[in-house]
């Protein structure tokens, strides 16, 4: 049975000396629903990137869905990161002009899906994160936590196993924040495996499994 992130001894330095990550152990079994808390700084998102293959290790091994991400060409990493991985970052990355359908149909472009069955996957995402009644809106249209949401139903309309949160409350009012985590939560009761990046203590905390990083190490 693979997981579907195993990270073993891995370390991370950036040029100009800053060892983010130091000989990081870590495994995310199917299903479940994780958080990656720490103070800024501690590393977080670079073992975000790491996972979501954005970016290589300096050292030790990154098996995402049960392969060994140094051994796969950049063509193959692009193909594992469309299909298998969905990402949401503080900032919704959403195209401007564009209506909430079109920015979520444009995130399944190299999924290799025909046009309209990307418009349709695109419909049943937004519907799913509760917002079937503003398919043609643009994103100034939308509230901030309806733009989080938005992003939420891009990552999620190609139905990847694995969704990759970092900081998605830390734009949001504290009610809104509250309902893009409960949607995160149905996200994962309904199968998707979802690791989520916070700061927020009380976030963390309601989550069922947490991994606490400072200094770039795993220190609980
Ligand atoms: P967090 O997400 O927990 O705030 P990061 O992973 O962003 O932490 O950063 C960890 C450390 O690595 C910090 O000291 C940060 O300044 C440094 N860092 C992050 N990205 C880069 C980069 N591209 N180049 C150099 N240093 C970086
Ligand atoms: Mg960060």
């Amino acid at each position: 049975m693979n997981a579907v992130v195993e990270l073993d001894r891995v370390s991370k330095a950036y040029p100009g000396g800053v060892t983010a990550l130091r000989d990081v152990s870590l495994t995310i079994g199917y299903g479940e629903l994780v958080g990656i808390v720490g103070p800024s700084g501690s590393g977080k998102s670079t073992m975000l990137h790491l996972i979501g293959t954005l970016d290589r290790p300096s050292a030790g091994t990154v098996r995402i869905d049960g392969h060994d991400v140094a051994t796969l060409s950049d063509r193959r990493l692009s193909a594992l990161r469309a299909r298998r991985l969905g990402f949401v970052f503080q900032q919704f990355h959403l195209a401007p002009g564009q209506s909430a359908v079109d920015n979520v149909a444009d995130g399944l472009l190299y999924a290799g899906l025909p046009v309209g069955e990307r418009a349709r996957l695109a419909e049943d995402a937004l519907v799913r994160v509760g917002l079937g009644m503003r398919l043609d809106h643009r994103p100034h249209q939308l509230s901030g936590g309806e733009r989080q949401r938005v992003a939420i139903a891009r990552a999620v309309a190609g139905a990847p196993p694995l969704l990759l949160a970092d900081e998605p409350t830390g734009n949001l009012d504290s009610v809104s924040g509250a309902g893009v985590m409960a949607l995160l939560r149905d996200l994962h009761r309904t199968g998707t495996t979802v690791l989520v990046i916070t700061h927020d203590r009380e976030i963390a905390a309601g989550l069922p499994r947490q991994v606490h990083l400072r200094d770039g190490e795993v220190v609980r």
